[in-house]
């Protein structure tokens, strides 16, 4: 038998989630981003639940390759552009548009050769200062691209550092918004500003409305903001379960340790878990299992409990007070849906994320190569061609 620890991608949740950042942005095209695979979920396997976006968003030239394979005729968007000249013959024949974000990139457009010419998204750096031109230099490289037989189309696309909280007191994207506006107000060109925490936050504001948003984290099912507010309230819905199964239980008396580092120390006699999971599958290894703190939530049989002691490469221990009924073969949810059977039972990712000092996203992308992944039949997305992986 196979270790028990399986991953579950669940596509359904993902059309769900695209359909919730419509109704933020019901005036906007919507990107889905799909760069990192999926975000760890894998393209092929959350596929049927992507058809519903206006065009896919992501990096990795292997990645459009692979959404152009599947099928995928709509609008690609590279959102670092090109990394080196020759990407700009595969952004021909694969008809990708492509972020403008430095000099360079307007040298290489220049000096090549295409039939098509293309579609660019010129990126202004507002504040962020990773990627774009800021406001004067924007406006020289607006002109530059505008004279190249190479460019068709140019857009004009801004990313937001702070879109999920406040900023020197104000809401975290006003101070982008401001030089975004004044850099490119007598600009021609679609404009693509909000990201997943935009979308949910601010998406409804006039001056915030754009003709593109980039739906990352949301469609994912993950929160961008929380604590502040979770996925419920945001009608998300996990894309991805991560589960497992009790392969041993130990009774422990008062003072006995657990685990390496004897890092947990029971205060009174108790029973805990060994689970099939540990940081070789992607489970964060700094998951608190401590005394002092709450642990880090874990679901036996759909009952909240949570981990003790530290997380070792192919295991770690729940404490298994709060379900005496489990035993050898229990099912441990460590993020995601709950058993069936126990309605309502969901441990959100998030939380798992913020007691890990972590975000959503790195466990999602952490995912290990050695979890078996299985896709949830996907009847109820609605023309579904393709099948997952
Ligand atoms: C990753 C990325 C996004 C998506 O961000 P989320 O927070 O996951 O919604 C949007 N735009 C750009 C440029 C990105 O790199």
């Amino acid at each position: 038998m196979p270790r028990p620890i399986v991953a579950q991608i669940h596509p359904e949740a993902i059309a769900h989630n695209l359909a919730e950042a419509r109704r933020h942005a019901p005036d906007a095209r919507l990107w889905a981003v799909i760069k990192a695979n999926a975000y760890g979920h894998g393209i092929e396997r959350v596929w049927p639940g992507l058809l519903g976006a206006d065009g896919l968003a992501l990096l990795d030239l292997a990645e459009a390759e692979r959404v152009r394979a599947l099928g995928w005729r709509g609008p690609v968007l590279l959102l670092e552009g090109a990394f080196e000249p020759r990407d700009l013959e595969l952004c021909s024949r694969l008809n990708l548009w492509h972020v403008v974000h430095c000099d360079e990139q307007i040298a290489w457009l220049a000096a090549h050769k295409t039939h098509q010419p293309h579609r660019v998204f010129l990126k202004m750096n507002s504040g962020m200062n990773r990627l774009g031109f800021r406001g004067p230099a924007l406006r020289s490289a607006w002109a530059r691209l505008n004279a190249l037989p190479q460019v068709d189309e140019i857009s004009l696309v801004t990313h937001f550092s702070d879109a999920d909280a406040t900023r020197d007191g104000e809401d975290g994207i006003a101070y982008q918004l401001r030089a975004f506006v004044e850099a490119t107000q007598d600009l021609p060109g679609e404009r693509s500003l909000s990201n997943s925490a935009a979308i949910l936050r601010h998406g409804e504001r006039l001056d915030v409305r754009a003709d593109w948003v980039r739906a990352g984290i949301l469609t994912y099912g993950s929160a961008p903001d929380f604590p502040e507010h979770d996925a419920a309230h945001w009608r998300l819905r996990p894309a991805m379960t991560l589960k497992s199964r009790l392969i041993a239980t130990q009774d422990l008396q008062t003072g006995d340790s657990v685990g390496y580092g004897s890092a947990y120390r029971a205060p009174r006699p108790m029973r805990i878990g060994i689970v099939a999971c540990g940081y070789a599958d992607g489970y964060p290894r700094h998951a608190p299992g401590g005394h002092d703190g709450p642990g880090t939530p874990v679901l036996v049989d759909g009952n909240r409990t949570r981990t003790v002691g530290r997380v070792s490469m192919d295991m770690l221990a729940v404490d298994l007070t709060p379900v005496p009924a489990a035993g050898i073969g229990s099912e441990v949810t460590l993020w995601g849906r709950g058993p069936h059977g126990t309605p309502g039972s969901l441990l959100p990712i998030d939380e798992v994320a913020r007691a890990a000092g972590t975000i959503a996203y790195e466990l999602m992308c952490a995912l290990a190569a050695r979890v078996p992944v299985q896709v949830e039949a996907t009847e109820a997305v609605e023309g579904t061609g393709a099948s997952g992986g």
